[in-house]
């Protein structure tokens, strides 16, 4: 059993009052280690470092902190079997999509705003003949990163680089679920070491360690990604000081299916966007939407397509799909089938837990299900369920089809599959989300903005907009004489 620990100002330490709690492996239920129950003097400890090394970070030059970024992309990708296998553990992934997706992207992130905030030029405004206004971009001091559990160093990766590219210090709370690679960072970032208080990370609770570091008043912005609850709270708690605050929320995604799709790609488009991650992804397309008169075709397609993934141990490369992150999240999935079940759904695939065998048989999956016959507005088509679940819904026409899509009180992601160019376009625009994707899922270019309309979330990520967060803007007017 691994002992976590905290890292601030450059070391890596317990928590102050020595209570820890412990952290378990999906796959088996076993325990994988004791992290730091950490609380508010443990947070205003790293916030102090914080305090402290920023005048030295916001004085280097944006060069010298694409070499540091670098270095930590550098010994993440030597170490990158290890974290894989950490970010498996701890989530209950297939290690084949931890090595694949989540631990390149996170030395991508690295690497993409090391060179971004070299790149980052500002704005003028000429006043011919009179004056010249030219805006500064500042950093802002100590910022806070807070993480969720489905794709740990990824999401912690997209927040971290970005605010330390631009010159600001950070402390970071990974989720409670999912310690492990932030831990991993942090013995990274100390063997490198990045100058001490640049980069805190504090493990904890989210009431207890999550909740001081918001409130606390040095701390000038809040990069949130999470439920829509814990985001409202954040909010509230963020406009007691004006903080500046970002927050990716969750989703309730819809995928609309054409008829004159190409029906292959959009089948297989369909099962991707639904059980990614075991649906565990904010993007996922947990609603999909089939243009009536390809409905039974359609849905027979996709039954068989996902009846035939495979659930079973992450470690094992024929897994399709792992494990459910934690017992609390094990139920509630189930519990959002048990609610189709009562509201006369129909189940066509899936619905129960699968027993796994051998060092799994302890393990928390569930088998991928799809619903249908399930009424457009109740709360299994309405609310984020988070897991192996998607519904079908059939729809007569694009006017429907949108009526749907639009009918939650999400609006993160969508995805629409046809071959009339005039009509992709058409629906994109009309659609309530902040990314649509036409005729594929999940497809990203890290120059581009991401983030939710409606409960979805407020501000953006990615490219430009993450440079624009991190930094205030300061306008300075030269009158020529
Ligand atoms: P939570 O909102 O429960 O937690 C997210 C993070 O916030 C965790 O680190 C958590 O700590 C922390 N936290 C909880 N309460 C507080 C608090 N009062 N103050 C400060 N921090 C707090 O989300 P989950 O971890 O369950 O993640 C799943 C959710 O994340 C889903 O709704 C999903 O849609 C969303 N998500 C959104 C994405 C997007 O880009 N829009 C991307 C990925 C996920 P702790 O774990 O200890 O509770």
């Amino acid at each position: 059993m691994q002992q976590l620990q905290n890292y601030i100002g450059g070391r890596l330490l317990p928590a102050a009052s020595g209570r820890t709690f412990e952290v378990f492996e999906p796959a088996t239920g076993g325990l994988l280690g004791a992290v730091p129950d950490s609380d508010a003097a443990d947070v205003a400890a790293a916030v102090t470092a914080g305090a402290a090394a920023w005048p030295a970070w916001r004085g280097l030059t944006a060069e010298e902190r694409r070499q540091w970024l670098n270095r930590i992309a550098d010994g993440i990708e030597q170490r990158a079997a290890a974290f894989a296998r950490a970010e498996s553990d701890d989530t209950g992934k297939p290690l084949k999509l931890a090595a694949s997706l989540d631990i390149p992207r996170a030395v991508a992130n690295f690497r993409f705003f090391a060179d971004a905030a070299t790149q980052f030029a500002t704005e003028a405004h000429a006043m011919p003949g009179t004056a010249i206004n030219y805006t500064l971009r500042q950093p802002l001091g100590v910022v806070a990163c807070i993480s969720p559990w489905n794709l740990p160093l990824y999401l912690l990766s997209w927040k971290v680089a970005p605010a330390l590219a631009t010159g600001n210090t950070v402390v970071a709370k990974p989720s409670e679920f999912t310690p492990l690679t932030a831990h991993l960072l942090a013995q990274l970032c100390a063997e490198i070491a990045l100058p001490a208080g640049v980069l805190n990370i504090v493990q904890g609770l989210g009431a207890r360690a999550g909740q001081a570091l918001i409130e606390h008043p040095a701390v000038r912005a809040i990069s949130f990604t999470g439920g829509t609850t814990t985001g409202r709270a954040i909010a509230a708690a963020a406009a007691q000081d004006f903080k500046r605050v970002t927050l990716e929320l969750g989703g309730k995604n819809a995928t609309l299916v054409f008829a004159d799709c190409d029906f292959d790609a959009a089948v297989a488009g369909c099962v991707r966007a639904a059980f990614t991650n075991q649906g565990e992804i904010c993007l996922c397309g947990s609603r999909i939407l089939i243009e009536a008169s390809i409905y039974e075709r359609f849905r027979d397609a996709l039954v068989a397509k996902v009846r035939a993934l495979k659930v079973g141990d992450p470690l094992d490369a024929a897994s399709d799909q792992g494990a459910i992150v934690s017992q609390p999240h094990l139920q509630k999935v189930l519990g959002a089938i048990e609610e189709a079940r009562r509201l006369k759904g129909r189940i066509l695939c899936g619905g129960e837990r699968v027993q796994a065998s051998g060092r799994c048989a302890n393990g928390w999956f569930v088998a991928p299900t799809l619903v249908d016959g399930l009424p457009a507005d109740c709360a299994v088509n309405q609310e984020e369920i988070f897991g192996p679940v998607a519904t079908l819904v059939p729809f007569a026409g694009e006017a429907e089809a949108l009526q749907l899509a639009n009918s939650t009180r999400f609006g993160l992601a969508a995805s629409l599959w046809s071959r009339d160019v005039a009509r992709c376009h058409r629906v994109a625009e009309e659609l309530q989300a902040g990314v649509v994707w036409i005729n594929t899922w999940l497809m990203r270019d890290l120059r581009t903005p991401i983030g939710g309309v409606k409960h979805s979330g407020l501000g953006r990520e990615g490219g430009l907009e993450a440079l624009r967060f991190f930094t205030e803007p300061k306008n300075v007017c030269v009158k020529y004489a």
